[in-house]
């Protein structure tokens, strides 16, 4: 059984390590497991491994995968296995019976036969992460009237401080301040919370 020896095969990755180790808000920490590819949680030295043994109830043929939530915190359990420590959670469809489950990577693995995507949508949606967390922290300048903007990626992003103390954000699709405005919906308390709400707009989700 492969899979019950990999937690052997766990090595040292620092540069993910540190970097995963930002982005994860809980005291899990998160390591790659060469493996399977799938994301492993850890609890101090511990590696909490999720093991596929097929659902008593469940069909083995016929999944397939329709997308991946980040629920924040390795606390989800997997639907098939139900091993308690997930994090991404990946929701698959039996084309036969329609039913719909949430399983970790690498239930949704075995289940799908298919060992490369499920583990490539989990390191996209952690890369989404990463920039999201870091994007506050980009070069935002304030120009001569005032506003906080940035320009990044082709894109313009501008925050407006309201009469009432808010900001309000808006967007231009091309680098340029003459091109026309796309207005994120809403008002934020801080400039912080309006930066996201562009990332976010700009950079929705992939399912
Ligand atoms: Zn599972």
């Amino acid at each position: 059984m492969g899979e019950q020896t990999a937690n052997l095969n766990v090595g040292m990755d620092d540069q993910r390590t540190s970097v995963l180790a930002m982005i994860a808000v809980k005291p899990t920490r998160l390591r790659s497991d060469q493996h399977s590819g799938c994301t492993i949680p850890q609890m101090g030295t511990t590696v909490m491994k999720e093991t596929f043994r097929l659902r008593d109830d469940l069909p083995r043929r016929g999944w397939v995968w329709i997308g991946i939530t980040d629920n924040g915190t390795g606390d989800f359990k997997c639907q098939n296995c139900s091993f308690p420590h997930v994090r991404y959670e990946h929701e698959l469809k039996n084309k036969k019976t329609s039913i719909r489950i949430r399983v970790g990577c690498i239930c949704a693995q075995h289940l799908t036969d298919d060992f490369t995507n499920p583990k490539l949508r989990e390191r996209d949606l952690k890369g989404r992460a990463g920039r999201r967390l870091r994007w506050p922290t980009l070069n935002w300048r304030f120009s001569s009237k005032g506003n906080l903007y940035l320009k990044k990626g082709g894109n313009v992003i501008v925050l407006k401080r309201g009469p009432r103390g808010g900001w309000a954000v808006s967007y231009t699709l091309r680098d340029s301040f003459e091109s026309e405005w796309v207005r994120v919906g809403g008002w934020y308390n801080t400039p912080d919370e309006a930066k996201l709400a562009a990332f976010d707009a700009l950079y929705p989700v992939s399912r």
